[in-house]
């Protein structure tokens, strides 16, 4: 499995657009891995999980089109992960040829149900997929199971234990330190993660504010998820979708991140598991 980082930032990306903080100065100045894209990730060249705001920059960047999606895997509808007007520019006129002659958007029924889609029905061959937490869905050669995040009232948001040749990755954002459920699932259904991407907007501040972690807390779900058995020393742990409220730099995030034991995500960072 083929992971990339394409985006690693919250909703207002570092350095946040309307923000001259510290932090978002630096990053100003810096440019390279302290500027952070809004959260997305591709796998295997086919996956997309999410489809946010600075997806239109990532097919330049990075060299890919979204004809070659086959996988479009939402977490939530909020802002910076889900903006579903490009899906528009899928129908004749706006794109002709295509990698892909259908494809899945999989997220809750808050995404599956969005009008906009719904109003494409007839115009593109993309079927939707609703997920509920802790029921699997199977695919040709993808094994999805959602699982629920902590981090809003009104939807239940996502978070995906992602299977495909043998491989493993839980990609664990937006969410705060979920309930022991989830655990207590994975482990019956006798996972064995490769790679777990946490969330960690809160970087190294531990301030109250619990629909995302921090450093800490990632550490107390990846000892709960090492006790249950469901990760190991065959395990990475990485950390993504950061704030400019945690203040650090990503050499400052990499040294704070190093004694907790986990690597920190930057925008194009690509991994093989
Ligand atoms: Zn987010
Ligand atoms: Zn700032
Ligand atoms: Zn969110």
């Amino acid at each position: 499995m083929k992971i990339k980082y394409l985006g690693t930032a919250a909703a207002e990306g570092i350095p946040a657009m309307f923000c001259a903080c510290e932090l978002c100065q630096k990053a100003r100045r810096l440019g390279g891995k302290d500027v952070r894209m809004r959260s997305q990730m591709l796998i295997d060249g086919d996956i997309l999980v999410d489809f946010g705001p600075d997806v239109f920059y990532f097919t330049l960047k990075y060299g890919f089109n979204l004809s070659q999606i086959r996988y479009f895997l939402i977490t939530h509808s909020h802002g910076d992960h889900w903006i579903p007007q490009p899906f528009k520019y899928r129908k004749q006129g706006f794109s002709y040829e295509h990698i892909r002659k259908e494809f899945y958007i999989i997220g809750s029924d808050k995404i599956t149900g969005d009008p906009l889609l719904l109003s494409l029905e007839e115009k593109i061959p993309g079927r939707r997929v609703t997920a509920k937490p802790f029921e699997p869905l199977f695919f040709c050669d993808l094994k999805v199971t959602p699982l629920p995040a902590t981090h809003m009232q009104i939807e239940c948001a996502l978070t995906y234990l992602i299977e495909r040749d043998g491989k493993s990755l839980l990609y664990f954002n937006d969410t705060g330190v979920v309930g022991k459920e989830v655990d207590e699932f994975l482990k019956a259904a006798g996972a064995r993660i490769d790679l777990v991407s946490f969330d960690c907007t809160k970087g190294d501040i531990p301030y109250n504010y619990n629909s995302h972690m921090s450093l800490a807390e990632c550490t107390s779900m990846k000892e709960r998820f090492l006790e249950a058995g469901i990760c190991g020393s065959f395990t990475r742990f990485i950390v993504t979708h950061f704030s400019h409220n945690c203040r650090y730099t990503h050499a400052e995030l990499e040294q704070a991140a190093q004694r907790y034991g986990f690597t920190v995500a930057c925008d194009g960072l690509e991994i093989e598991i």
